[in-house]
């Protein structure tokens, strides 16, 4: 199976890209509001964006060229409505009316179709064995006109979602990722089931499957900072040979820490716990180790990998202070970011990607990104 679906994603022909080149499909490696990275199809995109750092009252000022979608509305502590008029075919673009009824067309998928495209980008053999990927609620014979990307399946990412109609969740983080005895409403998770089947709206998990595949999460992260020639801190036992859990690579110049930090606080989504840095704010980095999500685990393959600098989140203190006691010459740094800011960077690409590949597959299918923040932290106090 494993070498089936290594194959058959490494050559997927997507979108407008011409190439059997696996990274094409995943816009990974396009600028993610580059207009002409946006695929000329008749699946429209609802793109989220970051809010900047910066506390400029601009909404675009000092936001990454990657994340500086016209419609502003990054990922909100309250839920907010977007505009959506900016989907790239109109004709592609349901009215209220008609999702308020469900319209479908003759080229809308079902969700069985939706998974087929999810397989071919996220094979769920890299998902790694601990954890539960794939659909969680949800017919395969329903149709699915409007999907969104969100990193959390919370309560009020999925209530967002249902009150824009959307008919299919697709979550990086799993909802039942511990075997359960009852979906019983009486708490959150049965809560959420029951919002979601009582919706019509179905959920999918891409969870380290979409961390380790090519155009994933780390992919995206290191994209976005501007590291090249990257390769996976642990390489993928059944994926192709630049799939895998984390990335390395190298920034085109070497630059100051404390620059590059800088670099990464304006990347990553607007979170109240910010960026924290160890490490000489004057030192030297130009390779680069990124991990989206909690990547403690890694510090053995970071310093295997000889990079400068290792971004990654959830760092806690006994790991991070043995890797600082472990470092050579003070490296590798660390910089440690929001766990869902790090990997809500991805779902624009992933957005982009499963358009791209339904497009491919002839389905007419609104996408777009929640803008629901669900990182847990709402302020934080400093020196
Ligand atoms: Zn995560």
């Amino acid at each position: 199976m494993q070498s089936n679906k290594g194959q058959s994603h490494g050559m997927r022909i997507v979108g407008d890209q011409g190439t059997a080149d696996a990274s094409a499909r995943t816009g990974a490696t396009e600028p993610l509001s580059s207009p002409a990275s946006t695929p000329t199809s008749t699946t429209g995109i609802v793109p989220g964006s970051a809010e900047p750092h910066e506390t400029s009252t601009d909404p675009t000022a000092g936001a990454p060229a990657a994340l500086a979608h016209e419609a502003s509305a990054g990922p909100q502590k309250a839920p907010q409505t977007t505009d959506n008029t900016d989907s790239l075919d109109p004709n592609a673009v349901l009215t209220d009316a008609d999702r308020a009824q469900g319209a479908t067309s003759p080229n809308t998928p079902t969700l069985g179709d939706v998974l087929l495209a999810v397989e071919e980008l996220w094979p769920a053999s890299l998902a790694e064995p601990w954890d539960e990927v794939g659909p969680v609620v949800g017919r395969p014979e329903c149709p699915v006109t409007r999907i969104m990307f969100a990193v959390d399946p919370t309560l009020e990412v999925i209530a967002d979602a249902i009150s824009r109609g959307t008919q299919l969740l697709i979550t990086h983080h799993p909802l039942l990722l511990k075997p359960v005895n009852s979906v019983a409403a009486t708490g959150f998770k049965g809560e959420a089931v029951h919002l979601l089947i009582e919706s019509g709206c179905a959920l999918v998990t891409a969870h380290t499957n979409a961390d380790s595949a090519l155009g994933g999460v780390s992919d995206v992260i290191a994209d976005a900072l501007g590291v090249i020639d990257t390769t996976p801190l642990v390489p993928s036992k059944d994926g192709l040979p630049e799939e895998g859990i984390g990335r390395v690579g190298m920034l085109p110049e070497p630059m100051k820490l404390g620059d590059f930090a800088a670099r990464v606080f304006e990347t990553m989504p607007s979170v109240a716990g910010g960026v924290r840095v160890a490490g000489d704010a004057a030192g030297i980095v130009q390779k680069i180790a990124v991990c989206g999500g909690a990547g403690d685990s890694l510090f053995d393959a970071v310093r295997d990998s000889e990079a400068d600098v290792y971004v990654t989140a959830d760092l806690r203190h006994h790991p991070a202070s043995e890797a600082r006691e472990a470092s050579l010459n003070g490296k590798p740094y660390l910089i440690d970011v929001s766990h869902f800011a790090s990997e809500w960077l991805w779902l624009p690409a992933a957005a982009k990607a499963l358009a791209n590949v339904l497009d491919e597959m002839g389905h007419e299918v609104e996408i777009e990104v929640s803008t629901v923040n669900s990182d847990p932290w709402d302020f934080i106090l400093t020196p």
